[in-house]
C-alpha cells in the first residue's frame, strides 16, 4: 500500500470522494436517460400528430391531378408551422412535395424504410444522425389515405432536428457535472475536518502510548468526547494509572526487599570480620558463628516468603475440590506440638460437617499455618488459642483466635501489607519477615474469599477468613438432572 495510503485521512477523504462519485454517476445516468427518453418520446408524439395532420390535409390535393408546386407550398407552410421538413410521396415512393425547395428532393424516389411502413398503412418512425445536417434527426411518416375507402394515396414523410432535446440534455449534464465538481471539493473539505477530528485524538493517545514505552509512566489524556475515541482515552489513562501504580508498587517491592536483606547481611558481615580479625575465646567464636546461623536461617525465611508470593500467582490456576475439614484437622495436628511446647492451650470449635472448597489445598494450608504461627509467636506463656469454624448456605469462616499481645487499633489498617511489622525489631527476632498476612491476603482473595482482623492491644487478635461455598460441589449434591456429584 502506498505510503499515503496508510493515513486515515487520506483514507477517508477518499472514500468521500469515491462515494459521491459513485452516486453521482448511477443518479446522473439514470437521470439523463430518462429526461432523453422522456423527451424523445415526446417529440414523436407531436411530429406523429403533425404528419396525421399534414396527411389527412394532403389527401384532398393527392385524389385530383397532382400539383408540385402546389403540395410543395403547402409541404412548406407546415414546415414553417411544425419546425419539420415535409416531405409527400406518391405509392411509388417519388416526392410530390417537399417543404425544401432549393436543393430538395422534388422528383426523386424517397427510398425509406419508414415510408414503406407508411405506405403499408402504419406509421413509421426512427431516429438517426444525419450525416448531411451534421445532427439527430427524428423522423415520421404517416399514410395518406383516402376519405371514402382505405386506399393509400401515399405518405407524409417529416424530418425534426433533435438537437432542442439534446441541447436541453446537455444542459442538464453540465449542470451535474458542476454540482458534482462542487460537492467534491466540499465533501473534501468534510472529510479533511471529520478526520481531523479523528485522527488528532488518535495521534495524542500513540503519542502518550510511546512516552510510555519510552518508560515515563505518567501520562493523562484529557478526555473530549463521549464517543468510541472519549471511550479509549479513558480506558488509556485508566491503564496508564494502573501502570504506573504497579512500577511504583514494583520499586518500593524492590526497596523493601534489599531494606530487608541488609540487615542481616550486615550483621553476617560483623560477624565473619570479627572472626576473622580478632583472636577469640572457642565460645565467643561459637557466639559469633551462632549468630551468624540465626542471620542466615532469617535470609533464607525471606527468600522463602519472596518464593511464595510469586509462586501463588502461579498457583493461581490450580483448583482443586478440597474438603475442609481433612486441611483443617491436618494443620491443627501439626501446629499441636509447637502450642504445648510453648506452654499454650488450643480450643477447638469446629463444626462436625464442613463444607468441600473450590481452591488450592498447599494454598489453603499455607493461609492457616501462617495464622497459627502468628497467634502462637505474639501469645506468651499460659494463654490461649481458639480455631472456630462458621457454616452457612453459602459461605464458611474460619477463625483463629490468641489471647496474645494485639494490634494497636492505628497499625490495624497496613497488617496486610508486605513487610509491615508492628514492632520491627521484636517480630524479625522472632523471625518474621512481614510478608505472612500479605501472602494470606492474596491466596484467600485469589480464590474469592476475605479476610478480617479485629484485635485489642494487650487483649488478643481474631483473624477471620471466609470463602465462598458453591452447592454444586458437595458431596451428595443432586444435580438439575438428577446424577450425584461425586468427588
Ligand atoms: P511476620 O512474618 O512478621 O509475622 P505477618 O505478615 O504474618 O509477618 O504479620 C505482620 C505483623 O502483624 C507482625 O509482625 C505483627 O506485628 C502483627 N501480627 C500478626 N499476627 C498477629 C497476632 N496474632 N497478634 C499480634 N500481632 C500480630
Amino acid at each position: 500500500m502506498p505510503s499515503m495510503l496508510k493515513s486515515i485521512r487520506v483514507r477517508i477523504a477518499l472514500l468521500f470522494l469515491l462515494l459521491l462519485l459513485a452516486v453521482m454517476f448511477v443518479t446522473g445516468f439514470f437521470l439523463l436517460n430518462t429526461l432523453e427518453n422522456y423527451h424523445i418520446s415526446l417529440e414523436k408524439e407531436k411530429l406523429e400528430q403533425t404528419g396525421l395532420l399534414a396527411a389527412e390535409f394532403m389527401a384532398p390535393f393527392l385524389r385530383e391531378e397532382v400539383d408540385p408546386v402546389l403540395l410543395s407550398s403547402v409541404a412548406e407552410s407546415f414546415s414553417r408551422q411544425f419546425n419539420a421538413r415535409v416531405i409527400v410521396v406518391d405509392p411509388r415512393q417519388m416526392v410530390l412535395g417537399d417543404s425544401v425547395r432549393i436543393g430538395g428532393m422534388l422528383g426523386t424516389g424517397l427510398d425509406r424504410r419508414e415510408v414503406e411502413m407508411a405506405l403499408e398503412g402504419s406509421i413509421g418512425q426512427n431516429v438517426q444522425f444525419s450525416e448531411l445536417s451534421d445532427q439527430w434527426v427524428l423522423q415520421v411518416a404517416v399514410p395518406i389515405q383516402a376519405d371514402d375507402n382505405d386506399r393509400i394515396l401515399g405518405a407524409t414523410f417529416l424530418s425534426a432536428s433533435l438537437t432542442p432535446v439534446f441541447e436541453t440534455i446537455a444542459a442538464v449534464q453540465r449542470f451535474l457535472i458542476a454540482s458534482t465538481l462542487v460537492s467534491m471539493v466540499l465533501a473534501a473539505g468534510l472529510a479533511i475536518v471529520i478526520s481531523h477530528h479523528l485522527t488528532v485524538p488518535i495521534k495524542e493517545l500513540t503519542d502518550a502510548a510511546r512516552k510510555m514505552a519510552e518508560g515515563k509512566l505518567e501520562q493523562k489524556i484529557e478526555i473530549k468526547s463521549r464517543d468510541e475515541i472519549g471511550q479509549l482515552a479513558r480506558q488509556f489513562n485508566i491503564m496508564a494509572s494502573k501502570v504506573n501504580e504497579m512500577n511504583q508498587r514494583l520499586t518500593r517491592f524492590v526497596a523493601d526487599v534489599s531494606h530487608e536483606l541488609r540487615t542481616p547481611l550486615a550483621s553476617m558481615l560483623i560477624g565473619i570480620q570479627s572472626l576473622q580479625n580478632y583472636e577469640m575465646e572457642p565460645q565467643q567464636q561459637k557466639e559469633f558463628i551462632d549468630d551468624i546461623n540465626i542471620q542466615t536461617q532469617r535470609m533464607i525465611y525471606l527468600v522463602e516468603d519472596l518464593l511464595e508470593l510469586t509462586r501463588h500467582q502461579e498457583v493461581a490456576d490450580i483448583k482443586d475440590v478440597v474438603p475442609l475439614e481433612l486441611v483443617l484437622e491436618e494443620v491443627l495436628e501439626t501446629t499441636e506440638p509447637r502450642v504445648q511446647r510453648k506452654g499454650l492451650t488450643l480450643f477447638r470449635e469446629v463444626e462436625e460437617e464442613l463444607p468441600c472448597l473450590e481452591i488450592s489445598g498447599e494454598g489453603l494450608k499455607r493461609v492457616l499455618f501462617n495464622l497459627l504461627d502468628n497467634a502462637i509467636k505474639f501469645t506468651s506463656t499460659g494463654g490461649w488459642l481458639k480455631v472456630k469454624t462458621q457454616t452457612t448456605s453459602h459461605q464458611v469462616s474460619i477463625s483463629v483466635e490468641d489471647t496474645g499481645c494485639g494490634i494497636p487499633q492505628d497499625a490495624l489498617p497496613y497488617i496486610f501489607e508486605r513487610f509491615y511489622r508492628v514492632d520491627q525489631a521484636r517480630a524479625r527476632e522472632m523471625g518474621g519477615s512481614g510478608l505472612g498476612l500479605s501472602i494470606c491476603k492474596e491466596i484467600v482473595e485469589l480464590y474469592g474469599g476475605s479476610i478480617t482482623v479485629a484485635s485489642q492491644e494487650n487483649k488478643g487478635s481474631v483473624f477471620t477468613i471466609t470463602f465462598p461455598v458453591s452447592p454444586s460441589i458437595q458431596p451428595g449434591y443432586q444435580a438439575e438432572g438428577g446424577s450425584e456429584v461425586v468427588i
